[in-house]
């Protein structure tokens, strides 16, 4: 068969290694067969292509952690423009049109985090045939929340038979029922609410019970399936890691302790910061007196210092927000890591391992793809330029010169290869 050789890269193979020049990367089939550097480079034979990536740093395709595909580019300031401004059918045609965006920004993988009419479920399979393009896909249905919950929008009156976003159910027996109707559904992930806040609105300090936050844990692994959460508190997210969750969306509280334990429970972290970044005034609490960009600084600050900390401990952040509104649009994923790296301080290598094998492991995809291994899928980015000497290249999709999943080039603005003759 022949092969695709990427020779002259700046490696960076996600593993946290820094980068290293000239090396050698072969590609066949779906797969990278081999990584070399300098003289011990795997050496062209005929047939093969072969792409020189002087000045390009070849890096893993990266994975959008907290992925809502069927989001509509929606109206941040009405969050039922989420699930009931289009009918399904318009959703579903706009979702495909997300994913192939999510993709061509550079994300191979992504996780979901809520969707609504199940289309994860209806993009996995779409793109595992090949009739779309979008990233690797793992699904994840309706939010499970109880009855006047941070996202139970929808007044009683319009109890019209509408199916949004979230599915509103109290109890552990109801919980339980959920979960299983998302896991029926064919979802690989279940996404819970048990509080408001990060944008969502607050409705006192909890809004699901232990026992049902257990019951949603227990059910969801009963069938294999990984538990998210949405917690901003400290005692909601030690609640949720004593629970058995799996990952933890946002965690705004995280400290020392904290991380301690979720080293312990191997629970993986998303900051998801980007929205905050740029729109701080959806963040400030009811009432706030404080200007929004103080308050998103004062927040900042504090969240360098104990995220920081978190890392040192040994917890594993992963990159991923709320992709697909207005001022979010899919495709901007890669600007969020710019966010870590300028705002909070993080080293950029760390950061982009948050995206390439952090995200990997998360969804137990480590053996697959994550970083550039010989084994791995051929899930691999052509940066132009050093996204460790400039992180900004990673959030404008015109830097890559090659998106590839599985080995097929989704993106290839390099020049024709010179072809090693027969
Ligand atoms: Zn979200």
């Amino acid at each position: 068969m022949a092969r695709v050789l990427f020779i002259n890269a700046r490696l960076l193979d996600g593993t946290g290694k820094p980068p290293v020049s000239s090396s050698t990367i072969v590609v066949e089939g779906e797969r990278i067969v081999a990584v070399g550097q300098g003289g011990d480079s795997p050496e062209p034979a005929s047939g093969d292509s072969c792409y020189d990536l002087s000045g390009k740093t070849l890096m893993p395709g990266m994975v959008a952690g907290h992925a809502h595909l069927s989001y509509p580019d929606f109206d941040p300031d009405d969050l039922n423009s989420i699930d009931m401004a289009y009918p399904p059918t318009h959703m579903a045609v706009i979702a495909a049109r997300n994913a192939e965006r999510t993709l061509r920004a550079g994300f191979t993988a992504a996780a979901g985090a809520g969707s609504v009419h199940q289309i994860d479920r209806m993009l996995k399979d779409l793109t595992r045939k090949g009739v779309i393009q979008g990233p690797r896909i793992m699904a994840c249905g309706q939010d499970i929340m109880p009855t006047a919950g941070g996202m139970d929008l929808k007044p009683a009156w319009w109890g019209m038979g509408l199916n949004g976003l979230p599915l509103i159910v109290d109890g552990p027996i109801e919980v339980r029922k959920a979960v299983r109707l998302q896991a029926k559904e064919g979802n690989d992930l279940i996404k819970i609410y048990p509080q408001g806040g990060h944008g969502v609105p607050v409705r006192g300090a909890m809004d699901m019970r232990p026992d049902e936050i257990e019951a949603a844990v227990e059910a969801a692994h009963d069938k294999g399936k990984l538990v998210r959460a949405h917690v901003v508190t400290k005692p909601a997210i030690v609640l949720c890691i004593k629970a058995g969750v799996d990952i933890i969306d946002h965690g705004n509280a995280i400290d020392d302790e904290v991380a301690e334990l979720a080293v312990k429970h191997n629970v993986f972290f998303l900051p998801s910061l980007y929205m905050a970044s740029i729109a701080p005034h959806y963040y400030a609490p009811r009432g706030d007196t404080m200007p929004p960009a103080e308050r998103i600084a004062l927040w900042f600050e504090s969240a360098a210092k104990r995220l920081a900390s978190a890392q040192r401990i040994g917890v594993k952040f992963v990159v991923g927000d709320d992709f697909g509104s207005s001022i979010t649009p899919h495709g901007d994923n890669g600007k969020e890591l710019a966010v870590y790296v300028r705002r909070l301080g993080f080293d950029p290598l760390d950061v982009i391992g948050w995206a390439t094998r952090n995200g990997a492991e998360m969804i137990r995809k480590e053996h697959e793809f994550g970083t550039i291994e010989a084994g791995k899928l051929a899930d691999l980015l052509v940066v132009d330029g050093d996204p460790v000497a400039d992180i900004d290249l990673l959030g404008d999709l015109a830097n890559l010169a090659v998106v590839m999943q599985g080995g097929r080039f989704i993106t290839n603005r390099l020049a024709v290869p010179g072809a090693v003759a027969q």
